[in-house]
């Protein structure tokens, strides 16, 4: 998972939090969700059930749909360097856009690779 974050870093232009336990904590979550169910699963949501989670859709799986649509990541692993996440694509009613307002992408030539879906 380390080397798939560090690569996902570097082709979004996102940083890691400036707190590594953050980075520590989601990075270990997504590991313990690869080694159980075979997908690295967002360990910062609830499921009822995982594995019917990954039967039903891969859009939680990491890198979720709202990161490649819209740069946001609301684990806090993808984010700017001060430790924000991207907020700028999120519709406006986004509960992010509301608890953070309009966070601009540092590196708008990067990432959103599903950006037209
Ligand atoms: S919010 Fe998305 S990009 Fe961020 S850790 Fe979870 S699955 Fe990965």
């Amino acid at each position: 998972m380390r080397i798939f974050v560090d690569k996902y870093l570097a082709k979004t232009g996102t940083s890691v939090h400036p707190n590594s336990a953050v980075t520590e904590a989601v990075v270990l979550g997504l590991a313990q969700n690869l080694d159980e169910l075979g997908r690295p699963l967002c360990p910062c949501r609830f499921y009822p059930d995982k594995k019917a989670e990954l039967e039903r859709s891969r859009e939680w799986v990491c890198s979720c749909d709202e990161m490649k649509k819209h740069k946001y990541c609301h684990c806090l692993l993808f984010v700017t360097p001060e430790g924000l996440p991207i907020t700028e694509y999120l519709p406006e009613d986004h509960e992010a856009r509301l608890a953070y307002g309009v966070v601009k992408d540092p590196t708008p030539d990067k990432g959103r690779e599903l950006k037209e879906k």
